[in-house]
């Protein structure tokens, strides 16, 4: 395992519902500069295995993040360690303004002594993920108002100040508009970089044009991975797919 490189080694990974399992035996490998779609049938698990992975479902297996076993640890501890998420109905507080949001996400955080100090001033990393997500104009405004592609862009952003070096997010561009979906894209591959992402998303079209690469999920398992041509190509994803 590389000690400075962040990605993610996904080992085994099970979830057990009562004896029924979502998600089972399954490996991942996520490299730095990974954007990495997740796919598959509605039920394949891939909503689990990102549960299994941030801490909000029990798993058994392996989840390493740089060597550091987050199998076992409690969801806040795992967001700590630099894994964040999103949902598909953004979590942003509604009544303030996209900047109070950031701030609020760059509080958890903040170190109890810089908590103390009067904050005049934006903190850098604020203004990065500001510019980054291109909410910028946007910061006086309160986020209850932002368009739909708006508040999911402020919650990755909210991760970007968290400094997640893992993000997972779970239908970025579902609702989105033809513009909110090219911008998103572009905003992916600019945090993608040092970063690995993680995209559950259905819209095959957003997918050729942005993953890097491609898992498959069916019936809790991985049938396939590689690139998107690899995928496409492969008789058992077009047999899941199209049925045949
Ligand atoms: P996907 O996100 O690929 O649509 P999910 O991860 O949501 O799939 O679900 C995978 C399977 O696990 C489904 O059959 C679903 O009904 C089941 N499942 C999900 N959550 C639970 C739960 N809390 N208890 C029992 N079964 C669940």
């Amino acid at each position: 395992a590389g000690m400075s490189s962040e990605y993610l080694e996904v080992r085994g990974l099970t979830v057990d519902f009562d004896g029924f399992k979502a998600v089972q035996g399954v490996d991942l490998t996520l490299l730095q500069g990974d954007l990495r779609f997740l796919i598959g049938p509605n039920g394949a698990g891939k909503t689990t295995l990102v549960d299994a992975i941030t801490g909000l479902v029990p798993a058994t297996g392996s989840v390493e993040k740089s060597g550091v076993e987050l199998i076992g640890k409690p969801a806040h501890n795992i967001a700590r360690l630099g894994v964040g998420r999103t949902f598909q109905t953004a979590s942003v507080f509604e009544e303030l303004t996209v900047l109070q949001n950031l701030d609020i996400a760059a509080g958890a955080k903040r170190s109890p002594w810089s908590r103390l100090r009067s904050r005049t001033t934006i903190e850098p990393r604020i203004e990065e993920a500001l510019e980054t997500t291109g909410l910028g104009a946007l910061r006086e405004t309160p986020a209850g108002i932002l368009a739909h592609g708006q508040k999911q862009w402020l919650e990755i952003g909210m991760l970007l100040v968290q400094d997640a070096t893992v993000l997972l997010l779970d239908e970025p561009v579902a609702g989105m508009s033809h513009d909110e979906r090219q911008q998103t894209g572009e905003l992916l591959q600019r945090i993608g970089g040092e970063r690995t992402v993680v995209v559950v998303e259905h819209d095959m079209d957003f997918m050729r044009q942005f993953a890097t690469s491609v898992t498959v999920l069916h019936g809790g398992q991985v049938l396939s991975e590689g690139s998107v041509a690899e995928v496409q190509a492969d008789p058992r994803v077009q047999a899941v797919y199209l049925g045949t």
